[in-house]
């Protein structure tokens, strides 16, 4: 270290702090990065890595970024999950006494970026901290973009699965823990793959510590007006979260001003496994937001609006009173059409005020982000207005809550010029008139110019050289150049500069004079303007409570207006919601299957579901035929009934249900070495240990990844268990092929049977995707397999074994008769019949299956057999 240059010096003291930061380190118009930084930096931005002292014993890798581009540069280190410290240079250079002063001043990681361009703008970016159980255990979740704040508290003998479903839920970008601490392998290896983690010093979760700084930041004497009561885990993880982020931010972030505990029994519970597969915000295909619930009701136009509707789609309200409210606004905005087309014009022009409103809190604001701050405060009078044409209490009293802040609006109008810059740094952000110090400046600057500009027309007639020019350079300053040609005519005061192939520079004293003048003027009107500029962020800073209130508001206006125009658009009804059990549909549409492009009208269809005759729906029908459809659809009306949206139907009454359960389709959890089977099972036990008679279960399908026998049985059971355990009782929808299980109906009184019509026509099949009572007679998965191209050959032999297996054709050997072809022979050798024969030993089996050889040594695998060979049944 000691014979390092004083500047590299201070970069190593810098880093000492940020180790595991990418530490960009300002020098002059660039940020820097050195060592290891450099070499892996260079690799991931795809920049050239450079040395300093080259064949010196000082030899070090570097690579730079243009400060003006850096923006690009570090949003693609967070992306891809790194930590990056900005470090500025924080003195004048020109004033420096020796090494210009550097500090961090702040730093970006994926939990914590405020930069619009680099944000989802209808998605929140959540950082979020876990203290880990103790006597206590809980979460926080805080998005500093926005300013939301939740916190989540565990039991500390059962938190995992909680934590799990909440990661899900907020889908953090980061999560911060203390130190010493790290979560189980496997949890890790499901939940926080895609998550930063984090390590933070122990102490600052302590309980004492982050009540503290909570309170500290709060400026409150007691956490219990958030309703923080009893709520010792997640108070320390968000204390240890607010001290890392102004850690990180050098900010007070007075833009987080309350806390919001998030207990997901408030809310309607959709796990998960439901959210993915009823696609409501992310499709199965590709995580995209195309075919999903969102993309077919977001009609919003605020990016406030558009997180809101997220929000209040993915927690449906348990409350018949809450939800009407929202319904009743709602169908008032549909009534008034043309109201509603005044005020989507006006929602139009507001941007995101929640972010900006962070990106003043952590000063990184610039001219332009206040002046869309001041074109979306400009229509706030308009929005108020509305409050005039509703009467509904929600959009009511959500419009009358909305403070027009014009004294905000008057003071940024008075302030920051129409063509304000992006930057800070180069002047030109303050109207005439804002500051008379500035004011001034720029007349000195003015008339300096002018002069200037005056001189060359002057001195052309003094010398009587035509070609005479004034220009301008950051060498020499202000100059004259005159041609070679001419310079027997220069006046004697003329001092020369700089001589040239075809020309020479003089100065005058004159010209320096009023040089110097424009220059020290300018130089001030910069600093001036920055200064002034900071401080108007800081004025702003205080008044972040109303303005975050507003924008809440907005966003509320922004859903229900947004919910009236997908009913008026999509064709949808005003759901009755009651506090009994049943859930009836009329011509109930799926909202994103019905938008496809159909080969044919979406077909609608009824719905009975109560827990007294018609408990459990059976669902057969042809592949194709539309089942899965029809489950999803129920689904999804129930849960947009809850959210308090209109729904795709012709009527509709939903007595409100507590939960929704899906079990559809196999999922993709290979990678986590899941079988699909035991996925399917896992999801199935989860079903049954927590439904209740108020929960909606879907059905896809259960047990098709195991032997048909196996599948039927446990199909069987299943559907038996929901019928008779009285704490679960919820009403079901099964889709099955398994056509054996419409036979329930004989023996449950609560089951019932219907299917999904299709008709057969010249060996085709033809879908009605009409539901009817009762159960269907076949599958048409052979019709089926033949629309798919399965070779003609392949078509023919199945009918063949179709039709032998339909006859129950099956030798005394226990050998399928199926296995005979036209000729009489035996196709296949290869059948799993004796494994089937000691059903006793189907354990072992799954067992078996079970089993990645990848993962076992040999060691391993010898136990196995052995423990196998234990469990088989003489
Ligand atoms: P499988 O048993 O093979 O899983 P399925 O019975 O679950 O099939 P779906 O996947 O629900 O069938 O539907 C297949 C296709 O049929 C859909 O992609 C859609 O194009 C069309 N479809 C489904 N329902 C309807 C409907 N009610 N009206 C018109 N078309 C429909």
């Amino acid at each position: 270290m000691t014979d390092l240059t004083p500047m590299l010096k201070q970069y190593r003291r810098i880093k000492e702090q940020h180790k595991d930061t990418f530490l960009f380190f300002r020098l002059g118009d660039f940020y820097e990065l050195f060592y290891e930084d450099a070499v892996t930096a260079s690799r991931i931005l795809q920049i050239t890595l450079t040395h300093r002292g080259k064949g010196t014993s000082h030899h070090i890798p570097m690579c730079g970024v243009p400060f003006h581009s850096a923006d690009s540069y570090i949003a693609k280190l967070v992306k891809s999950g790194h930590r990056v410290a900005i470090c500025e240079q924080v003195e004048d250079p020109k004033l420096a006494k020796g090494i210009v002063k550097r500090e961090v001043i702040r730093v970006i990681t994926p939990g914590t970026i405020t930069e619009l361009n680099l944000l989802d703008s209808k998605s929140n970016n959540f950082i979020a901290s876990f203290s880990p159980p103790g006597d206590f255990c809980g979460a926080a979740f805080i998005d500093l973009s926005t300013g939301d704040f939740r916190i989540s508290e565990f039991q500390p003998e059962n938190y995992l699965e909680p934590l799990a479903e909440q990661l899900r839920h907020f889908s953090p970008s980061e999560i911060a823990v203390p130190e010493e601490f790290s979560f189980p392998e496997r949890f890790r290896k499901e939940n926080l793959s895609s998550i930063l983690t984090t390590s933070l010093p122990s102490w600052q979760f302590s309980p004492e510590t982050s009540l503290r700084n909570l309170l500290t930041h709060f400026r409150v004497a007691s956490l219990d007006g958030f309703g923080c009561q009893d709520r010792k885990g997640s108070i320390s993880a968000g204390g240890a979260l607010i001290s890392y982020l102004k850690e990180t931010q050098k900010a007070n972030l007075d833009h987080i001003d309350r806390i919001l505990p998030y207990d997901p029994s408030d809310y309607m519970l959709i796990d998960s496994t439901t959210r993915k597969n009823l696609e409501i915000t992310k499709s199965l295909k590709d995580g995209s937001r195309k075919g999903t619930l969102i993309s077919i009701i977001d009609f919003t136009l605020t990016s406030m609006g558009g997180r809101l509707l997220k929000n209040w789609i993915l927690n449906p309200l348990l409350k018949k009173d809450d939800i009407d409210e929202r319904l009743d606004s709602i169908e008032e905005l549909l009534e008034k059409g043309i109201e509603r087309a005044a005020i989507r014009e006006k929602l139009r022009s507001i941007q995101d005020i929640e972010r900006i409103l962070t990106k003043i809190a952590i000063k990184s604001a610039n001219p332009r982000d206040l002046l869309a701050m001041k074109n979306s405060l400009v229509i706030l009078p308009q929005l108020a207005s509305f409050g005039e044409k509703v009467s509904r209490s929600l959009i009511t009293k959500t419009v009358a809550e909305i403070d027009s802040l014009e004294d905000i609006h008057q003071r940024l109008d008075a302030s920051i010029a129409e063509e304000a810059p992006i930057s800070t740094r180069e002047g030109g952000i303050f109207k005439d008139g804002f500051s008379r110090e500035l004011d001034e400046l720029r007349e000195i600057n003015r008339t300096g110019k002018s002069f200037i500009a005056s001189l060359e027309a002057k001195e052309k007639k003094r010398t009587g050289i035509n070609s005479l020019k004034v220009r301008y350079n950051q060498i020499f300053g202000y100059y004259i150049e005159i041609s070679r040609a001419n310079l027997a005519y220069i006046p004697q005061d003329y001092i020369r500069k700089q001589t040239l192939v075809n020309a020479e520079r003089f100065i005058t004293p004159e010209l320096k004079e009023y040089e110097t003048k424009v220059l020290t003027a300018q130089d001030r009107i910069k600093e001036l303007e920055s200064e002034l500029f900071e401080k108007l962020l800081e004025d702003l800073s205080e008044n972040s409570s109303r303005i975050r209130k507003t924008a809440e508001r907005i966003a509320v206006m922004d859903v229900l207006v947004s919910m009236a125009e997908a009913a008026a658009m999509n064709d949808y009804v005003r759901p009755r919601i009651t506090e009994g059990d049943r859930i009836i549909i009329k011509n109930g549409r799926h909202p994103v299957v019905e938008k496809m492009e159909l080969d044919a009208r979406f077909v609608p269809n009824d719905t009975h579901l109560d827990n007294d005759d018609n408990q459990i729906l059976i669902i057969t029908g042809p592949n194709m035929g539309g089942k899965s459809t029809y489950l999803r659809q129920i689904a999804l009306i129930v849960l947009m009934a809850q959210a308090g949206s209109f729904v795709p139907a012709q009527e509709a009454e939903v007595g409100l249900v507590d939960r929704i359960f899906t079990r559809v389709g196999a999922s993709d959890f290979l990678v986590e070495g899941k079988s699909t089977f035991l996925v399917e099972m896992n999801e199935t036990a989860n079903i049954l240990n927590n439904a209740t008679s108020r929960s909606l279960i879907i059905l896809d399908e259960i047990g098709r990844g195991t032997a048909t026998f196996d599948g039927l049985s446990i199909a069987w059971a299943v559907v038996e268990y929901i019928h008779e355990n009285p704490h679960i009782s919820a009403k079901t929808l099964f889709a099955t092929h398994y056509h054996e299980l419409t036979e329930l109906s004989a023996t449950l009184p609560r089951v019932v049977n219907y299917n999904i019509a299709a008709k057969e026509w010249k060996d085709e099949v033809i879908f009605l995707h009409r539901l009817e009572r009762g159960k269907a007679d076949r599958s048409y998965g052979i019709q089926v397999a033949k629309l798919a191209g399965i070779p003609k050959e392949v078509i023919e032999r199945a009918k063949e074994i179709l039709f032998n297996l339909e006859n129950n054709e099956f030798g005394k050997d226990g050998i399928p008769k199926l296995a005979r072809g036209s000729k009489g022979t035996l196709c296949s050798k290869s059948f799993q019949f004796p494994l089937f024969s000691e059903p006793e030993n189907g354990e072992i089996i799954i067992e078996l299956r079970e089993i990645n050889l990848n993962k076992l040594t040999p060691l391993e695998a010898l136990n196995v057999i052995d423990r196998l060979k234990k469990k088989i049944k003489e």
